[in-house]
């Protein structure tokens, strides 16, 4: 484990986005800050009008010790569903590991309206709308991290965050004002700073366990060291 310091005196820190950007942890429906995203969106919604096709709001507990972080809406997943991780095979693997370490509660359906609840813990997203192919730019993922830090910001109890891949891990370190070269990424990698710490797990896609880049056992240790470190 390394450990990274938010600190000014540290070479590791860069400036958070400032109080005013952090203030808002949800984007408008129709946020144009990404206009590719913002076209992709109206395509969407022309095409499926039944679908949610907006920015998808966190979900779970602010109060949570716990943040989730993935990287963005899925197509047919949380962009057609309005929850995150909800409707695609992502969420089938990341609920379930939810529910077996208590991190929540219920029955996971695929709704949104499934009454499944979370458990000291809240579920975000890198990037709020649903990007081509999975992909958002580096520019979409800038404009959408004032969104990412305001919902850090507004978790007092914070203890723990799980970054769900690569583009996750580096969006949280910048919200959270840390070099990337402190904290480079690798799955089961725990980098502890201060009151709280950041777990790197790969993402949970299907392509990453159909490839066994992720198997469920990998995935389930993330969130058993979680479990046993918030106690
Ligand atoms: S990805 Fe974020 S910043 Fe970009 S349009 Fe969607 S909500 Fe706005």
């Amino acid at each position: 484990m390394t450990t990274i310091s938010t600190t000014e005196n540290d070479p590791a820190y860069n400036p958070p986005p400032s109080a005013g950007a952090l203030s808002r942890t949800e984007p408008d429906r129709n946020c144009p800050l990404c206009p590719r995203l913002a076209v992709f969106r109206e395509a969407a919604r022309a095409r499926e009008p039944e679908w949610f096709n907006s920015p998808v709001s966190s979900f779970g507990d602010p109060d949570g010790r716990l943040l989730i972080v993935g990287l963005a809406p899925g197509l047919q997943g949380a962009n057609r569903t309005g929850r995150p991780f909800t409707g695609d095979f992502a969420g089938d693997l990341l609920y379930a590991t939810l529910l077996e370490y208590g991190f929540a509660k219920g029955i996971y359906r695929a709704r949104p309206d499934d009454g499944l609840t979370l458990v000291d813990c809240q579920i975000s997203n890198a990037v709020r709308c649903v990007p081509p192919q999975n992909k958002p730019l580096p520019a979409e993922i800038n404009s959408c991290r004032p969104f990412l830090a305001a919902t850090i910001e507004t978790m007092p109890r914070l203890r723990a965050i799980v970054a769900l891949g690569r583009v996750a891990h580096e969006s949280t370190l910048k919200a959270l004002g840390v070099r990337s070269s402190a904290a480079p990424f690798t799955h089961g990698a725990i980098h502890p700073a201060g009151n709280w710490k950041l777990y790197d797990s790969y993402h949970c896609s299907r392509y990453n366990t159909n490839t066994r880049v992720l198997t469920p056992e990998m995935f389930r240790s993330v969130f058993a060291r979680v479990k046993t470190d918030l106690g």
